[in-house]
This record gives structure tokens, sequence and C-alpha cells, in this order.
């Protein structure tokens, strides 16, 4: 009896973990310690698996699904990140900002653009004249407002940053009108 009741515990601390393991996204360390019996290793989070990675995408993409997504990301992200919303221009943060850092892709901590790049296209939203790696976005046609246009998604997760036209500065004649709401600025140390 002792023993099937041993084993029952150990069937539920067993789910309980693989539920922790698949619903995992934010950190919840208070609520690991119960499964920290059965599973001596901390849960590992996705996007911490390889941090090296967010310097330059590696080619391993992170899918979630839409419910996933809703629990990482507040209303706003979620809708200009995974609907393809719009900010509303002169709204969103950093259009005007000046500090020297990098922009991550507020989906997944992929670096996406630099300060370095950045320029004042007097639009209201952020812009930029290139990515801060190639590899790190991915450009597709977007047809949905009419005319052509091409959208930029972040390479790792696919989540949607903004446009690119040709209307940008010197040297690539480019500009990169990205959603404040889809970035999250980190000042250069
Ligand atoms: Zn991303």
């Amino acid at each position: 009896m002792k023993f099937k009741t041993g084993l029952a515990l150990a069937i539920i601390l067993f789910i309980t973990a693989i539920g922790f393991a698949l619903g995992c996204g934010q950190s919840s360390a208070s609520s690991q310690k119960e499964t920290t019996a059965v599973n001596a290793e901390p849960v590992k989070m996705e996007i911490a698996a390889d941090p090296s990675g967010d310097e330059v995408f590696n080619g391993v993409k992170i899918k979630r699904t839409d419910a996933e997504w809703k629990k990482l990301l507040t209303p706003a992200q979620y809708n200009i990140l995974r609907e393809e919303g719009t900010d509303y221009p002169f709204k969103s943060q950093y259009h005007d900002n000046h500090e020297d850092g990098d922009y991550y892709c507020a989906a997944c901590h992929l670096k996406v653009f630099s300060s370095a790049n950045k320029f004042d296209s007097g639009t209201g939203w952020p812009s930029f004249w290139q990515p801060v790696n190639a590899k790190n976005v991915v450009e597709r046609e977007d047809r949905s407002l009419g005319d052509v246009r091409t959208e930029v998604e972040c390479a790792r997760c696919g989540s949607h940053l903004g446009h690119v036209f040709d209307d940008g500065p010197k040297p690539t004649g480019l500009r990169y009108c990205i959603n404040g709401t889809a970035l999250k600025f980190e000042k250069a140390k």
C-alpha cells in the first residue's frame, strides 16, 4: 500500500514537472520549488538555452502557440508582434531615443537593430538604415494594404517588427520603419 501511495505521488509530481516545463516562459522560482524533489535540474527556458544566439541568428527557430505568446507578451506586444499591428506614430517608445545601445526583438530577445544604424526619419517610428545583421531579420512581401510593401520579421521567432522602404539615407538607402512596441532597448555598457 505504501509503495502504491509513493508511486501515485511520484506520478503527480512528474506531471506537475512536465506542466511547468511546457508552460514555462517567465521565471516561476517559487512554484518550481515543489518540483525539485523529482527534477533536480532547474527547468530550462527555451529562450535562455543559447544566450550566445542572441547576437547573430544561429538558425535555431523558436516556435510557440498563440496561447503561449499571449502568456509571454503584453496585449500591445501581442498585437504588434503576432498580429502584425502597427504603433501609432510618435506614440510608441524609442522613436526619439538617442542613447547608444542595441534593440532586441521583444518576443525572443534576438538582437535586431543598433543605435549605430538609427536615424531620425521624422515619421514617428524608430528608423534604421540596416539591421544589426542581415541574418537576424527576414524580409517578405506584404500585400495587406493594397500596395506591395516589404515586411520585416524577426528571423528567430517570426514575429512582426515593421516594414522596410527604399527612401532611407546613405549608405543603404533603406528605411527600416520599426514598431517601438516590438523592440526592447538595452543601453550600451
Ligand atoms: Zn524574435
